[in-house]
This record gives structure tokens, C-alpha cells and sequence, in this order.
């Protein structure tokens, strides 16, 4: 089901589970402020989540409650991963669904890393 993005953080969504260790993950990246992980129903040959480690819903609650270094350090480690992952000369597609139109699912901010083959348009017509 689509997540309300204006709603509290739930403490018990996957992503929050994953931040705990209780849920294993594919890690890709780690650092003080990210985490990054491979997706577990890929949607291209390269298809990567990266999350922030503070507690937020939403590219909208993220932006306006988070400090500067979370925000710095989550900005950099995308562009890290993708990076590191090879995919700067090749190209990629980052994406992050935010509330009810987006459908975005889980209710952790994430910022999808699509990668591996020529990703054709932006979105479905
Ligand atoms: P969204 O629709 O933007 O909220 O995307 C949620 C993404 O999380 C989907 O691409 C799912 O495949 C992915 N996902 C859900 N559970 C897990 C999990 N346990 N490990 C890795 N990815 C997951």
C-alpha cells in the first residue's frame, strides 16, 4: 500500500528493521549518515537503495527536520555509490517516491540507484 508521507515514522518498517540488523540486507555502503543495499526485486540490472540512518519518512520530512551533515553525508554517499559501482561514465537514474501518488512503499526514505542498460524514459506514459 502507498505510504501517506505526512504521517509519524513507524519504527517497524522494513528499512528501520534492516538500520537494526534484524532484517538481513545485501550491503553495498555504510558510513555514519547511509546506508546502502541492493534491492530485493531488482528493476534493472543494477538497482541499489540508499537510506539515511536518521529516522525519516519522506524526501519531504527528510529536507525539512534533517541537520546539514545528515543531509551532506546522505547527498555524498549516493553520489559514492554510484561511483564506486562504476556507473558515473555509463550513467544512472536515481529515484525517490515520496506519499501517495509516487507510490512509495516503504515508509523510509530511500533514493533508488537504477543502473546496467539504457533505462529509456522517465516514466510510464
Ligand atoms: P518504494 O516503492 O519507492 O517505497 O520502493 C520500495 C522498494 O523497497 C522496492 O523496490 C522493494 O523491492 C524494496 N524492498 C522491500 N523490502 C526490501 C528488503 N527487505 N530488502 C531490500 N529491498 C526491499
Amino acid at each position: 500500500m502507498a505510504v501517506d508521507a505526512t504521517q509519524p515514522y513507524d519504527d517497524q518498517n522494513i528499512f528501520a528493521k534492516i538500520l537494526r540488523g534484524e532484517i538481513p540486507c545485501r550491503k553495498v555502503y555504510e558510513d555514519d549518515f547511509s546506508l546502502a543495499f541492493h534491492d530485493i526485486n531488482p528493476q534493472a540490472p543494477t538497482h541499489i537503495l540508499v537510506i539515511p540512518k536518521g529516522a525519516y519518512v519522506s524526501w519531504d520530512d527528510f529536507s525539512g527536520k534533517a541537520s546539514e551533515a545528515e543531509i551532506a553525508g546522505f547527498i555524498r554517499a549516493v553520489g559514492k555509490v554510484a561511483r564506486d559501482a562504476g556507473l558515473v561514465a555509463p550513467g544512472y537514474r536515481l529515484l525517490a517516491n515520496a506519499g501517495t501518488d509516487s507510490h512509495q512503499e516503504v515508509p523510509h526514505l530511500h533514493v533508488h540507484l537504477f543502473a546496467g542498460r539504457p533505462l529509456g524514459p522517465m516514466l510510464v506514459r
